[in-house]
């Protein structure tokens, strides 16, 4: 199935190549379920913009958040084939735990090896991966490679061409991998992958340098890092995130990358972070003061949940309603 994003130039409507129509509602069922599977998820704003998207839409629907532990996470999985679940969205921690729980996984989230969306289609659940083309439609968005122009096989380039940058991505998670797999579609010259966990990292490096030729790192010390032009700095790990209701010291000083590394890198440098509550992270105020670019991931948020909307609901998804309501 092909479900590769179409940008459209006016930001009214993002949709994506499943067949538009309508949903598959049977006539008894009044009221339909959609939710977040994760732990933990009351720090989201998903059900913010999603619901504004259903309600834009006058489609009865509720998206609710669901607090998952692992042991829970294969029943709440299941619960999705009842008639009135369209499906889910998928979080920290279980993005990459979700695969052999779905009956099938879109060839490209089965290469990425993480599914932050899942569809309840007929009688069988469907994975997906959106957090990947939302990070490219984001970097498009603040001028960062080209319009795509590339050959690569999974089409990463009809967003755009990072031909001549280097990406640093932060991470070795469910997110990070969607970014690796995106970055290196469109062509960077060079990944550097940073983890906490070196083998995580080296896993990743390993499957994303499968049959291509930019060159892809994996590191466990940022220390080694050399800054080259033109990069991206992605992080993708949680890292400055808050958690609601968290009782944590210090976590909106916690910093993914040390200052004293950032400094290494030029003006030209392309700052993404992930995280986007609290949504001015530490990271972001250091590269700021170092006269560097840097957004938080609140537009990321907003394009994986248009994204997921549409595959639920195989409409466009009003992306003015949604993004008003973040
Ligand atoms: P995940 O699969 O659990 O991965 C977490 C990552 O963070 C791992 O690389 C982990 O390293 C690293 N990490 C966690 N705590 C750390 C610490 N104290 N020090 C250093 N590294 C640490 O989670 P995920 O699904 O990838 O999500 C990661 C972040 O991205 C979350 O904050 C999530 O909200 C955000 N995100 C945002 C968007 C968006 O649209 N804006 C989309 C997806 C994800 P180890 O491998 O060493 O454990």
């Amino acid at each position: 199935m092909s479900w590769m994003p179409r940008m459209k130039s006016d930001s009214a409507v993002y949709s994506i190549g499943v067949p538009l129509g309508v949903i598959n509602q049977a006539p008894t069922i009044s009221l339909l379920r959609v939710g977040l599977i994760g732990d933990p998820v009351a720090h989201s704003y998903s059900p913010r913009f999603q619901q504004a998207a259903f309600d834009a839409l006058h489609i009865a629907a509720r998206y609710e958040l669901w607090q998952t532990g692992a042991d829970e996470l294969a029943g709440r999985v299941a619960a999705l084939l009842a008639p009135n679940y369209l499906g889910a969205n998928v979080t920290i921690p279980h993005k990459e735990a979700v695969l052999p729980l779905l009956d099938v996984v879109d060839p490209l989230a089965t290469r990425i090896g993480a599914v932050n969306t899942i569809v309840h289609r007929e009688d069988y659940l469907c994975g997906y991966n959106t957090d990947a083309p939302a990070l490219l439609r984001v970097l498009a968005e603040h001028g960062i490679g080209e319009a795509g122009a590339s050959n690569d096989d999974e089409q990463w380039n009809d967003i755009i061409s990072l031909k001549g940058y280097t990406a640093v991505l932060l991470g070795a998670g469910g997110a990070a991998r969607g970014a690796a797999f995106a970055l290196a579609g469109a062509g960077v010259e060079r990944l550097i992958i940073v983890n906490r966990t070196l083998e995580r990292a080296q896993r990743l490096a390993a499957d994303v340098q499968q049959g291509r030729d930019c060159q892809v790192f994996s590191l466990n010390d940022p220390d080694y890092l050399i800054a080259h032009p033109r990069s991206i700095i992605i992080n993708a790990t949680s890292v400055g995130m808050q958690r609601a209701g968290s009782h944590e010291q210090n976590v909106e000083e916690a910093v993914p990358l040390p200052a004293q590394i950032l400094e290494r890198f030029n003006t030209d440098t392309f700052v993404l972070d992930m995280v986007y509550r609290p949504t001015e992270t530490r990271l972001l105020i250091q590269s700021r003061i170092l006269g560097l670019r840097a957004v938080n991931g609140l537009s990321m948020l907003l394009y994986q949940g248009a994204l997921a909307f549409t595959l639920w609901t195989r409409q466009p998804a009003p992306l003015a309603a949604m993004r008003a309501a973040l």
